[in-house]
């Protein structure tokens, strides 16, 4: 059972993979941490990927490919694994099908965190930081007694510019036109599963896990 895992920030998504794999023994891949594992190991894959890891910049699709291929016919990955961060466009969904369609297999389903922009413009932009403690609010989570002011020390709130609600609202829109010919693209396929992610950790938890063992 491999799965591939889609959410906008925001949405906990890897809150969520990490709940999903403890339950179901399903191992969480990122693509962070495949290319620093490689690389560590000074694998075949891992040599080649090191100097755009290193260097900041985009690592190869095929590349990527490989290590997941490789990284999935690895022992622990019996029973499959919770794919998160990959494919991010859909020519890399498209390699990566025809990839695993080379070694007989294929994704089995593509599990969707749902979550209206609204509430992810609500959960992400709402931090404050004190300008002279550095204490950190959220005016929905953890507000101040006094809007703007530091329970701590009286100081000045102020919102960093990846908090504003417009650079949020920026990154979302981003999101939102990438994933969506994704999300066509698999939903095409019938492997699609949509999930509710507006509800608590553990109802979306409860969810995810529906949405894998139900097959
Ligand atoms: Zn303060």
């Amino acid at each position: 059972m491999d799965v591939i895992l889609f959410g906008a920030p925001g949405a906990g998504k890897g809150t969520q993979a990490a709940i999903l794999a403890e339950k179901t023994g399903l191992v969480h891949i990122t693509t962070g941490e495949l290319f620093r594992e490689a690389i560590r190991q000074e694998t075949e894959l891992g040599k080649q990927a090191k100097p755009y890891y290193d260097g900041g910049q985009l690592v190869p699709d095929r590349l990527t490919i490989a290590m997941l291929l490789e990284r999935l016919s690895q022992s622990d990955c019996a029973r499959g694994a919770i794919l998160d961060g990959f494919p991010r466009t859909l020519e890399q969904a498209t390699a990566l099908d025809e990839a695993l369609a080379q070694e007989g297999k294929a994704i089995d389903k593509v599990i969707y965190i749902q979550v209206p922009e609204n509430e992810l413009l609500g959960r992400l932009s709402g931090r404050w930081n004190c300008r002279q403690c550095s204490s950190v609010y959220h005016e929905r989570f953890q507000p101040p007694r006094q809007a703007g002011r530091c329970d701590q020390c009286s100081g000045e709130l102020y919102q960093r510019d990846d908090d504003k609600p417009e650079t949020v609202r920026r990154r979302l829109e981003v999101y939102a036109q990438q994933t969506a010919p994704l999300i066509d693209y698999y939903r095409a396929k019938g492997k699609l599963v949509e999930i509710d992610g507006g509800k608590s950790v553990e109802e979306v938890a409860k969810g995810l896990l529906a949405a894998v063992e139900g097959s």
